[in-house]
């Protein structure tokens, strides 16, 4: 296994560059500096990482230009021809996967553990939808008695894609590679807090063939080059990832254009644990799924509601592994937990431990800072809470378990769908019946029964309520980057209406 020390190494060969250089834009195939800059700093010293280019609405407009230059030619190439450039890009990842890791545990502060895994992730992603490419614009034959009606599928035009700090590459792959291999072009808005992964992806494509002005990256504030992106006339879709208040702002921005939207939202996914389930497996699904990724992760399981017959001892339990858990440097292999994103999103975290005390929930682990520098905080769990409570309502989106106790079946569907989110929702139980019940009653737009969050990349994936709209993965993605035209062809001379005889 790389220990710490070689990981520290390896990540300055590859920063050097940007350190001397800054982080630019990539407008048309061609390098851009900003209209000034601004600065990434990592999350575990506030050491400067590098400076970054920063796009403006002026910088949005000429990417919007060029995407909109190079659309015809790549919306006409046979899907053939773009399965094969997908999966060179996916070769390049693959070839520089460390690197990716590396820079984006720096950037964000996400452990190595995962985020190894999530550059070859995105790879996947890229697979996927290249074998997908070919058949993207088949549509259906729907004969009626006198026409037959044909359905063909075309790329909507340039997309706008606008992607979070959380797992910037993973998400940045999961929503450009479908958007090239439907045959659209792309500009795209990585989160100023973590824009290091998407240079390297804009990089890595055109190294792998894409033609220039296909996919353009402009780095900036959501309120300055974000707004503008989707607001502009040229772009015709925005594919959104981020808080649900930001999806709100975006739908207004982009109702003079009738932007077509797709939003990827927060979350305050309940994992609801009976007393049948079992509970050794169901233990380690609600350690993992709040407390890996940071719980910076919008399909955490950040509500955990246990049957009251089991709460003192799952409590218990559960406990002693939140305590053990390694917080860490990101690049230390063994390290299990790392620093929040930033300053100010930790003193968001840090406020929801203030606001449970308040509120009169036990805090049963955790709460505190670990170090005197960086952002690292200790894996948090409050007990006791109730249902009504900030804890148990709002998105925290940090190491921060809230549990609620519940009586029964009944009980606990009122208190899962009790809040504005439906994301995702996880059931722990052996008896299939209640399974089946529950999961029917669940208001999400995926659940897993006994499992953690495991991705089948052809299933739909997306939010109900405040957590979004519409779906990706499988056809759903070409749904969205895609437009449907139906033909009608007279099979005859059909009865017709004649006038003014
Ligand atoms: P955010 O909404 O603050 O920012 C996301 C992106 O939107 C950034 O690139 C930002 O610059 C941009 N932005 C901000 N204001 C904008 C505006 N007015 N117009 C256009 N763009 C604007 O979100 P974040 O803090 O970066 O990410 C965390 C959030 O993302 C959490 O709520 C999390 O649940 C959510 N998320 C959801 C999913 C999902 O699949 N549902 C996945 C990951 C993260």
């Amino acid at each position: 296994m790389t220990d710490l020390a070689t990981h520290l190494a390896r990540l300055e060969d590859h920063l050097a560059r940007f350190r001397r250089g800054g982080i630019l834009n990539l407008i048309g195939g061609q390098d851009e500096a900003g209209e000034g800059w601004f600065e990434t700093r990592s999350p575990v010293d506030d050491s400067l990482i590098a400076q970054v280019a920063l796009g403006t609405a002026a910088t949005v407009d000429r990417a919007a230009r060029a995407a909109k230059a190079a659309f015809p030619a790549w919306a006409a190439m046979p899907g053939a021809e773009r399965k094969a450039v997908l999966h060179r890009i996916a070769d390049l990842i693959e070839a520089r996967a460390e690197e990716i890791a590396l820079c984006e545990c720096w950037d964000t502060g996400q452990a190595w553990r995962f985020m190894s895994k999530a550059a070859l992730r995105g790879a996947e992603n890229f697979r996927f939808f290249a074998d997908l490419a070919p058949g993207a614009r088949d549509g259906q034959s729907l004969p009626s008695p006198d026409h037959l009606n044909i359905t063909s599928r075309h790329p909507i035009g340039p997309v706008g894609v606008i992607t979070p700090w959380n797992t910037p590459f993973m998400l940045s792959t999961w929503k450009i590679a479908p958007a090239l291999a439907a045959g659209c072009t792309v500009v795209h808005k990585p989160a100023e807090f973590s824009p290091l992964t998407a240079r390297l992806l804009a990089e890595i494509c055109h190294e792998a063939g894409l033609p220039p002005g296909v996919l353009n990256l402009v780095n900036g504030m959501g309120e300055g080059a974000g707004k503008a992106l989707t607001e502009h006339p040229d772009i015709k879709a925005i594919a959104f990832v981020g808080e649900s208040r930001t999806g709100s702002a975006i739908m207004k921005q982009g109702a003079d254009t009738l932007k077509r939207v797709h939003f990827e939202l927060g979350g305050k996914n309940p994992v609801v644990v009976f007393e049948d389930a079992d509970l050794e497996r169901a233990l380690d699904a609600v350690i993992f799924m709040i407390y890996s990724l940071n719980g910076e992760r919008c399909t955490s399981s950040s509500r955990l509601l246990v049957q009251e017959t089991i709460a003192e001892a799952f409590h218990a339990r559960l406990i002693e592994r939140v305590n053990r858990i390694r917080v860490g440097h990101p690049l230390d292999p063994t390290t299990e937990v790392g620093p929040l994103i930033h300053q100010t999103h930790f003193d968001k975290v840090a406020g929801y431990v203030a606001i449970g005390q308040a509120e009169g929930a036990t805090l049963a682990a955790g709460g505190g800072r670990v170090g005197e520098t960086g952002c690292f905080m200790r894996p948090t769990l409050f007990t006791d809470a109730r249902p009504e409570m900030r804890i148990a309502q709002e998105e925290v989106f940090g190491p921060f378990l809230t549990s609620l106790r519940f009586r029964d079946d009944a009980e606990a569907l009122g208190i899962a769908n009790g809040v504005a989110y439906g994301l995702t929702g996880y059931v722990w139980t052996n008896d299939l019946t209640r399974a089946l019940r529950f999961s029917e009653g669940l208001e999400a737009g995926m659940i897993w029964v006994n499992s953690e969050n495991v991705r089948h990349l052809p299933t739909p994936f997306g939010g109900v309520k405040a957590s979004g709209i519409g779906r990706d993965g499988g056809d759903w993605s070409f749904d969205f980057y895609m437009e449907t035209k139906n033909t009608a062809f007279a099979l005859g001379r059909h009865k017709m209406q004649r006038l003014g005889l």
